[in-house]
């Protein structure tokens, strides 16, 4: 049952997944919340101006599906229902990794297949119907307004898009949900307080993406096929899944500066090089529906709040504005996630306690989300270290940790393959992949 009673009102800035997961969790501990958004309202779903990477595959990992389904029971019903696909781990995906095709295996998670801007729609439908939370479109929060004495963030300034009119908004909590260009830690600097410090891990690699047309006699054995680079020398990847109204969305990815085209004959071409032909050949039996779009992704940055001593009382921020890891496990989305789930348990733990003063919030969420970034940065950075050009703050264990999960990766045993899958989920933790029974598989019977 909702408490309310936390506070009069909190607002949200952006409603991309952090913004419409956190808004959903703050609805049921204020009175209202209003999420405060730059772009229009889509009132369709296509891939909008405020989040580019929507033209691109975005897996949805089961984790982030578990907390969707507590947040908004009987959501998984309603994707299929708007075409999304469900696919068995294991069975109907194939994924090729590290140089080998992962092996089929029984009793694998189902996921599902949607397009991004597909899932974000069927989301806002449901934060929108909430009667407790308003959403205000075209308009950008611009600056924070601090209490008297400089302690507390105490109102929003936003800017209406087409008219450039201000409005100050007060609230009893603000959370920044606006994505990688926060401009966060300009407005902490100008008030004087501490900036986080940041991780910054720049692999320079690109996807180019495009929907296609799921051919009518379409025989295609495997729901999904990725096919990632064994670096550092495999330089380029490719990837079909299928999404709503019957259609393929397929990205290439090239590292190192191997970035893929975005013409037809050049996109089909790298994916005919790739080392193994599978993506090839079921796209070539498409057909292309409009452009293709490239995202280059230059920089990871992982910002750490956990380490801040000073932060403003009433100011929270999560999501992309506090992580953006390398997207190729396909992770952020599950991060958000997992972070409104945990911010969810801190404002159950106030309400328990009788708390109700949000006073140090800021400093448990920063703790609390660092444990689950820790899990999904270490993985992407991993990743990325293993091409010599990539730059940044290589971490300690990199070797080993390298060394391990290339014996995992190429263990060729379907028992290895699952927990694997369910690690890269974030349905176990990644110390399940050194139980007895997988160091055994993976090492020693190989
Ligand atoms: C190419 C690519 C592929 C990816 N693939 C996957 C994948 O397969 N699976 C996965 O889970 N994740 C994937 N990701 C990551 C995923 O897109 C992000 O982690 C996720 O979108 C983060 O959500 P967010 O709400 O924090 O930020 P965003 O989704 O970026 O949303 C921020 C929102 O804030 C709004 N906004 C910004 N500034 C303001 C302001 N001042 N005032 C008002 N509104 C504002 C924006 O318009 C936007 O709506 C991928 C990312 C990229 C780049």
């Amino acid at each position: 049952m909702p408490h309310r009673e936390l506070g009069n009102r909190a607002i949200v800035i952006g409603s991309g997944f952090a913004g419409l997961l956190a808004g959903r969790v703050l609805s049921d501990y204020f009175k209202q919340v209003t999420i405060i958004e730059r772009d229009t309202e889509p009132k369709e779903p296509k891939p909008r101006k405020g989040v580019p990477q929507g033209h691109h595959i975005h897996v949805l990992l089961k984790a982030g599906e578990q907390v969707l389904t507590d947040l908004f029971p009987g959501i998984t019903g309603e994707l299929l229902r708007e075409g999304a696909t469900n696919a068995v781990l294991g069975k109907d995906v194939r994924w090729h990794l590290a140089g080998n095709w992962l092996p089929p295996f029984e009793g694998g998670i189902t996921t599902f297949f949607q397009s991004r801007p597909m899932l974000e729609h069927v989301l806002r439908s449901h934060v929108s119907r909430i009667e407790n939370i308003d959403i205000k479109y075209g308009w950008r929060g611009v600056r924070y307004g601090l209490s008297p004495n400089g302690e507390r963030v105490e109102s929003l300034a936003l800017r209406d898009i087409e008219t450039g009119e201000e409005s100050e908004q007060k609230a009893d909590l603000i959370l920044d949900a606006s994505g990688a260009g926060t401009d966060l830690l300009k407005q902490l600097s100008a008030f004087n307080f501490p900036t986080p410090r940041e991780s910054i891990v720049e692999p320079d690699f690109a996807y180019s993406s495009g929907f296609f047309e799921m051919p009518v006699n379409w025989q295609e054995k495997w729901k999904s096929i990725l096919i990632y680079p064994k670096a550092p020398e495999g330089t380029r990847g490719g990837a079909f899944v299928p999404v709503e109204e019957k259609k393929l969305m397929v990205t290439a990815a090239g590292y190192c500066g191997d970035y893929p085209p975005t013409d037809i004959e050049g996109f089909l071409a790298f994916l005919k090089s790739l080392p193994e032909p599978d993506v090839f050949d079921a796209v070539s039996q498409a057909n292309l529906i409009g452009d293709l779009h490239s995202f280059k992704f230059k920089k990871a940055v992982r910002r750490h709040f956990e380490e801040l001593r000073l932060f403003p009382k009433g100011l929270l921020v999560m999501g992309d504005a506090v992580c953006r890891a390398n997207p190729f496990f396909g992770q952020g989305i599950a991060a958000a996630a997992l972070e409104a789930q945990a911010l969810q348990r801190l404002l159950q733990e106030e309400v328990s306690d009788g708390r109700s003063d949000l006073e140090n919030l800021a400093g448990r969420f920063f703790k609390e989300i660092a444990k689950i970034l820790d899990v999904s940065w270490g993985m992407a950075v991993g990743e990325d270290f293993k091409y010599p050009g990539t730059k940044g703050e290589r971490p300690g264990n990199f070797a080993i940790t390298r060394w391990f999960k290339d014996k995992i990766m190429s263990a060729n045993d379907p028992d290895v393959a699952n927990q694997f899958y369910r690690v890269m989920h974030f349905v176990d933790k990644p110390t399940k992949l050194a139980t007895p029974k997988i160091l055994y598989r993976a090492f020693i019977k190989r």
